[in-house]
C-alpha cells in the first residue's frame, strides 16, 4: 500500500508499507519524485522487492530511480540491492563506511561504478528542480548512518531513529502512549546520549514538518515534532546506565 506523505504537484513523497509477512520487521519504503526523477530510500528487504516494484509502478516507471539512499547496512534497509540494481540503473549512495559491503548483497560486477559513498558530512542529491540532503546521523543506530531530508515537503525521513514495533496506527496521536512502543528499542539500540543530542540540535536548526521513521508511525505537524526531539534529547541508552554486561556470570566462570 502507498501514501502520499506530500504532494505539490510536481514534487511528491510516498511511503510503502504493508508488504512484510508476519515473521519479519515491518518497514516503510520511501520515494521521493520531483518532475520526472526519483529517489527510493530504504529499499527493504528481498522480500518485498516485486511488490513495491508494481507500486512504485503506479507513481513513475521505476527506471526513472536516480538514486538509491540506504540509511545503514542492515538486512532489512538493503537486503533488496541486487533486485534494484539490477532492474534499475539507480546509483546506491550509503555512508562510505559500508560501500565495501555492497558486494555482499550484489555482485561485485554489478556493483562497480554504481556507488556513490557519502562521507561522514553527508550531502546533497540534485532531484529533478530540487535538492535533497543527505544528513548525517551517526551511531543512531549503525556508526555510519544517514538520514534524508527534503527541504520542498519539509519531511525528515528518519530510518531507524523514532522506529517503533507494534503501534498499528499511521500517525501518532498520543505521544506518552506511544512511547511504550518506541522507547525500549531506542535505549538499547541508540548506544550515545552524545549523538542523540548531536542530532537533535542540528534537527532544529531545520524546518521539519514530519518525522517519519523506516519502522511504524509517523510525527506530524510541529508540535508532535517537537515532542519528539525533546523526548529524544532526555533520552538514557542502556548501555550509559550500567547495564553489567561487561562481567562474566557466575554461571559462565563455573
Ligand atoms: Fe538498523
Amino acid at each position: 500500500m502507498k501514501i502520499a506523505l506530500f504532494d505539490n504537484g510536481n514534487h511528491q513523497v510516498f511511503k510503502f508499507l504493508g508488504f512484510g509477512d508476519s515473521d519479519e520487521v515491518e518497514t516503510n519504503q520511501f520515494l521521493i519524485k520531483d518532475g520526472d526523477e526519483a529517489i527510493l530510500y530504504e529499499p527493504g528487504g528481498s522480500r518485498i522487492n516485486s511488490l513495491l516494484f508494481s507500486e512504485i509502478s503506479t507513481v513513475i516507471p521505476p527506471q526513472k530511480i536516480k538514486y538509491i539512499v540506504l540509511s545503514h547496512q542492515d538486512p532489512d534497509v538493503g537486503a533488496s540491492l541486487n533486485f534494484w540494481m539490477v532492474s534499475t540503473d539507480a546509483k546506491i549512495c550509503i555512508s562510505e563506511l559500508w560501500t565495501r559491503f555492497i558486494p555482499h548483497f550484489a555482485p561485485k560486477s554489478i556493483a562497480k561504478e554504481r556507488i556513490l559513498p557519502i562521507d561522514d558530512e553527508g550531502g546533497k542529491l540534485k532531484l529533478g528542480q530540487s535538492e535533497i540532503v543527505l544528513l548525517p546521523a551517526h551511531f543512531l543506530h549503525s556508526e555510519g548512518n544517514f538520514q534524508v531530508y527534503d527541504p520542498v515537503s519539509k519531511i525528515l525521513l528518519s530510518g531507524d531513529f523514532g522506529a517503533s514495533v507494534g503501534a498499528d496506527y499511521e500517525t501518532v496521536q498520543n505521544f506518552e502512549e506511544h512511547l511504550k512502543f518506541m522507547e525500549p528499542f531506542h535505549k538499547r539500540y541508540m548506544p550515545s546520549s552524545y549523538a542523540i543530542k548531536s542530532w537533535v540540535s542540528l534537527v532544529r536548526t531545520l524546518d521539519v514538518e514530519q518525522i517519519v521513521p523506516q519502522h511504524g508511525p509517523r510525527f506530524v505537524q510541529k508540535e508532535m515534532v517537537g515532542k519528539f526531539l525533546t523526548w529524544a534529547e532526555g533520552l538514557k541508552p542502556t548501555l550509559e546506565e550500567n547495564p553489567g554486561w561487561y562481567k562474566l556470570s557466575d554461571k559462565i566462570l563455573e
